[in-house]
């Protein structure tokens, strides 16, 4: 036999109709509604000769059942103050719009069912076996899943509560989260989804269906009813604007948008300690990364905030004429090269313009040491602003030529050079960098800024040079070199550095990198060696696959032990 079974129609008769025609079609001999009739469209009434008149069978879900008492909100298991706003928002519209009889209708209804299909113990439940408010999501531990699978027992599962259409085997179960009609399900598609089970001869496949129907007129309805501009668009544009609070990484990362934008100034307050807390890039209000007119809407994506910048790093090679005792990537001149080629390296920038990268760090090992530099330079600085990040020891020969050359191409601020210079004198530079290195560094500082490009310096702070720092700020303002263009940072403990801060991947605000070895969670922890905890993913995995990656550890993070991550810039 072939049943239709959906979740969730949440006040959307059009969807509903959608379902029974479209479900007929593919031969459904029986259909199946597993609750939540209200809550989050303005039509709840107009679903009931629908339900009736196509015998579709139903169990209650939390929203039903609290309708039929007339309770105070919907229990839907919210935990977030955010989510249960708009939660309750609709809520009471609902309760206020859904006639008492319909209401009692939907009180009268079971709240799970159990049938024999086709040979196959079939179990309807709204949440889960476990609680009719339960989330199960896909991403579940394993664990989870089978305990969830036992406490029913049946051969097949089909379930609605969390929103999001899935379907997997556990053990001998086939469970099926058959999505909801009421809203797309936050992949950008306006379509909404349901399941076709086939149950025959004892064994069971189901299919999950992305359904068409009239959203226009579904937006059209909810907004003349006054409802909040974000559900209709929601509705318009498959991605979740409210609500995301509750949804774990995985399933908030594959979103659209994942932070509300009232959380930021409270929640998401770096804490003090980081380098660079007070220079975070913007909190994603406006336009620019997230792109489009965003002020209405309640929430923003996580890439673009001040907690994933749109600055992207890309390490040229891995070797380095210096082998700095404290470097956070392990480089110097024996260091194995890792070089990106210049082909790869363009192709890069161009999908990184295309995924809303507004910055690109060019970095190393030492950049110069690319035979490649200033094509992959004069390529990248034409089409997003760039800081290259050099010892500027080695702007001679070919080299300064073609960086002379470049500069007078760039337009203005599309090329900075970025430097390090750990003292006021030779001897505090030196005493980690090397003999000489000082001097060459200062060279390098005067020949770029003489070229015209913006230079800008870091100074790591050492037991050598933390009385200097009032000094070098001063020398360096001597060169035009101040204000916001010379940062203090602190020593870090990575790479081949015995000491300083400690940065982790949970801790840190990630700032996505890419190099040979594939992506990094931070600029600091590219060596694969030996920051094998900031590895993210392989060679050649794409941006998006890096920015979902970054959120999705995000958030796992921040869910772990409730933490806060802290900026840790590279850039100055
Ligand atoms: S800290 Fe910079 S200059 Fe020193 S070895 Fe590492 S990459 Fe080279």
């Amino acid at each position: 036999m072939r049943i239709g079974v959906c979740g969730g129609p949440y006040g959307n008769p059009y969807a509903l109709r959608a379902f029974v025609t479209d479900a007929r079609a593919r031969g459904c001999q029986r259909l199946y509604c597993l609750g939540d009739l209200g809550g989050f469209g303005a039509e709840v009434d107009a679903l009931w000769p629908v339900l009736t008149g196509a015998g579709v069978e139903c169990i209650a879900g939390n929203y039903d059942v609290a309708l039929a008492r007339a309770d105070p909100d919907c229990g839907c298991g919210y935990r977030d103050p955010r989510d249960n706003e708009f939660a309750q928002l609709i809520y009471d519209y609902t309760l206020t719009h859904t006639s008492r009889a319909f209401a009692a209708w939907m009180g009268q209804l079971p709240t799970q069912r159990r049938e024999h299909i086709g040979g196959c113990s079939v179990h309807l439940v709204h949440g889960s076996p476990l609680a009719l408010n339960d989330f199960w999501w896909e991403s579940l531990p394993e664990d989870e899943h089978r305990l969830r699978a036992a406490a029913s027992g049946a051969g097949v599962i089909c379930c609605t509560h969390s929103g999001l259409p899935w379907q997997r085997r556990i053990g001998h179960t086939l469970v099926v989260n058959v999505g909801v009609l009421g809203k797309p399900a936050n992949d950008g598609r306006r379509e909404v989804w349901y399941a076709v089970l086939d149950l025959d001869a004892g064994s069971a496949r189901a299919e999950l269906v992305p359904l068409a129907y009239d959203w226009a007129a579904q937006a059209t309805s909810m907004r003349r009813a006054g409802l909040p501009g974000p559900f209709a668009e929601t509705i318009e544009t498959g991605w979740w604007t409210t609500c995301v609070e509750i949804l774990p990484p995985a399933e908030r990362a594959a979103g659209r948008f994942q932070l509300y934008r009232s959380a930021l100034p409270e929640a998401f307050r770096p804490a003090g300690g980081g380098w660079g807390a007070g220079t975070a890039s913007g909190t994603g209000s406006g336009t620019g990364a997230n792109g489009g007119d965003e002020a209405g809407r309640p929430v923003i994506p996580l890439f673009g905030s001040a907690y994933f910048p749109p600055r992207l790093w890309v390490y040229t090679n891995f070797h380095c004429n210096l082998a700095c005792d404290y470097c956070a990537v392990a480089s110097s001149p024996k260091a194995a090269p890792r070089a990106i080629p210049a082909g790869q390296f363009q192709a890069l920038v161009d999908e990184a313009a295309g995924e809303g990268f507004t910055e690109l760090y060019v970095t190393g090992g030492e950049p110069f040491l690319h035979p490649d530099i200033i094509e992959i330079l004069g390529y990248a600085s034409q089409r997003l602003p760039t800081v290259l990040l050099t010892n500027a020891m080695l702007f001679r020969g070919r080299r300064l030529a073609g960086l002379a050359a470049l500069a007078k191409q760039a337009r203005p601020g599309t090329l900075i050079i970025q430097t390090s210079l750990d003292g006021a004198r030779p001897q505090t530079h030196d005493a980690h960098r090397g003999h000489g290195s000082w001097v060459k560094t200062m060279d390098g500082i005067r020949q770029a800024a003489s070229l015209g490009l913006p230079v800008r310096v870091g100074m790591t702070e050492t037991p050598q040079n933390s009385a200097e720092t009032g000094e070098a700020a001063r020398m360096l303002a001597c060169l035009g070199i101040e204000g916001e263009a010379f940062a203090v940072r602190p020593l870090l403990r990575r790479g081949v550095s015995a000491g300083g801060l400690d940065i982790e991947p949970g801790t840190t605000i990630p700032e996505l990198t890419v190099s040979a070895d594939g992506l990094h969670w931070h600029p600091a922890g590219a060596d694969a060696v030996t920051s094998p905890d900031m590895l993210l993913a392989g060679p050649g995995t794409p941006l998006a696959a890096g920015k979902r990656l970054v959120t999705e550890r995000f958030f796992a993070a921040r869910l772990a032990d409730g933490s806060l991550p802290r900026p840790y810039r590279c850039a100055v």
